[in-house]
């Protein structure tokens, strides 16, 4: 006897893909699928350009794939997800809407309220997987207790089980809505901002490629930001359109140092997902609250330059410059220029980590907030407050040849009129039009040891 089949819904969010994707499967399995994406004005109102357009542009290609399919489409539709959910669900006669677990706080809190909305019509609202290997507030030390340094958790998180990888689904009965359209926003980029190519065919193209020609030496070529060496797979990660399981199985076939120390990166992404799960105050708060009583400066002038990346400074400058041309910026070069911020601005990292999120196309709460933390000071595992960076030296250090510099910072580029791009002379910076240092580093150093002396 054939199964019965019944209508569902598959609700994507941050799992714009058709491979490996276990939501999918089980509402594939299920009956005829409605492909539904909610545009949430509560999220999509605070995102900047970058994610805008990048969301945008990932929703068309998991429209066109889902064509290919044989589907009249994804279903894209405006408005709060308690009453669009649904509403959608009422209209195909669903009893059941699927997703992939969302953990983050407001993801958690909305999700609740969908599933208190659907319950009210009789529908379920099933979670199969999550973007994480190991879903948030599953690895627990000895005593049951969370972990809050990375180390320990990584060692566990290594441990659990990683399903293998499944296929997109081959086959499948869609289903449309009568007021849905695939016609999503095309949002206008501002003059000079480009965002990658969107979509899980281009993510899977240039994660090849990356297994090609970069991840052996991954681990001496993350550091330079001069260079192709790191994966740029954060996008890709941040909108689900690869899942880290597939990146984790093709890396088990690999043996280098390169790769054992990408793996690694990749749990530091889980860890801070799973510290945000437990403390979700620490997404706007100091994890280490003695840090709330540091002394601060209100952000000004000087915070806008650094924004725009007009501190005299060439390293943060060129980072500055590269957040906002390409809405990505180098991780090394995020660690300097948050530095900056708090330690030779004196402003607190909130301020800084709420323009990274504006403008980053990867920009994730949690990895971007801990990110912030961890240079403050405040955070789990943290670089102790009293290892100021020196962004000269930096520079140096990590872009020897000063590459990256010239790249993003224009009036450096020439090396006949700026043989040293990371220490341009007064005369220099009169002569190619870049500012002088908008402060001196070491004086600031010393401020903010002297403020920190305070709280310790
Ligand atoms: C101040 C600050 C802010 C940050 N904001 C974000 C953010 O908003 N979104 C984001 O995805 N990452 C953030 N990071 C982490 C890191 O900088 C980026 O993940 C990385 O630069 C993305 O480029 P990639 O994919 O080429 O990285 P790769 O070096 O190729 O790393 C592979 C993957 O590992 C993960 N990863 C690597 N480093 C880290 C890290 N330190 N913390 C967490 N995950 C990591 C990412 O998923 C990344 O895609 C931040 C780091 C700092 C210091």
């Amino acid at each position: 006897m054939p199964r019965e089949t019944r209508p569902t819904v598959m609700w994507f969010r941050r799992d714009l893909r058709l491979r490996d994707n276990p939501a999918l499967l089980e509402a594939c399995a299920e009956g005829p699928v409605l492909p539904l994406f909610v545009l949430d004005p509560h999220l999509w109102g605070p995102a900047g350009p970058s994610r805008r357009a990048y969301l945008a542009a990932s929703l068309r290609s998991l429209d066109a794939s889902l064509r290919d399919l044989g589907a009249p489409g994804l279903q894209v539709v405006r408005g709060d997800p308690v009453r669009r959910v649904p509403a959608a669900a009422r209209a195909v006669g669903a009893e059941r809407v699927h997703v992939a677990a969302d953990f983050g706080p407001y993801g958690r809190q909305r999700d609740e309220a969908v599933e208190a909305a659907l319950g009210e019509a009789g529908v379920g609202l099933a979670r199969t997987g999550s973007p994480y290997v190991v879903p948030p507030g599953t690895v627990h030390n000895g005593s049951g207790d969370h972990y809050r340094v990375f180390t320990p958790f990584h060692r566990v998180w290594e441990q659990q089980d990683r399903p293998a990888p499944q296929d997109a689904p081959d086959h499948g009965d869609w289903l449309a809505l009568d007021e849905g359209t695939t016609d999503v926003p095309s949002p206008r980029l501002p003059a000079g901002l480009e965002v990658p190519v969107a979509g899980e065919e281009a993510t899977h193209a240039r994660w090849s490629d990356f297994l090609e020609r970069g991840i052996d030496d991954y681990d001496t070529t993350r550091n330079e930001p001069g260079t192709d060496g790191t994966s740029r797979m954060s996008v890709h990660l941040k909108y689900g359109e690869v899942h880290p399981r597939q990146l984790l199985a093709d890396l088990s076939r690999r043996r280098s140092a390169g790769a054992a120390t990408f793996r690694k990166e990749l749990g530091w992404r889980e860890f801070y997902a799973d510290v945000l799960w437990h403390q979700p105050r620490t997404a706007r708060e100091y994890y280490k609250t003695q840090y709330a009583s540091l002394a601060y400066d209100e952000p000004g002038e000087l915070f806008e330059a650094w924004q725009e990346g007009r501190t005299g400074y060439p390293v943060v400058d060129a980072g500055m410059r590269q957040l906002r041309s390409v809405g990505w910026m180098h991780n090394r070069v995020r660690m300097i220029t948050a530095s900056f911020l708090v330690k030779d601005l004196h402003v607190e990292w909130q301020h800084g980590a709420r323009h990274f999120l504006h403008w980053l196309a990867d920009g994730d709460l949690a990895s971007n907030n801990h990110g912030w933390q961890w240079v403050a000071g405040s955070g789990t595992d943290p670089s102790p407050f009293f290892r100021v960076f020196n962004p000269t030296g930096q520079g140096r250090k990590f872009d020897p040849d000063g590459a990256y510099v010239r790249r993003w910072v224009e009036e450096l580029r020439d090396p006949d009129r700026v043989p040293d791009p990371h220490e341009p002379s007064s005369e220099v910076r009169a002569a190619v039009g870049y500012s002088e240092p908008v402060v001196d580093h070491a004086e600031e150093r010393r401020e903010a040891l002297a403020r920190w002396e305070h709280i310790r």
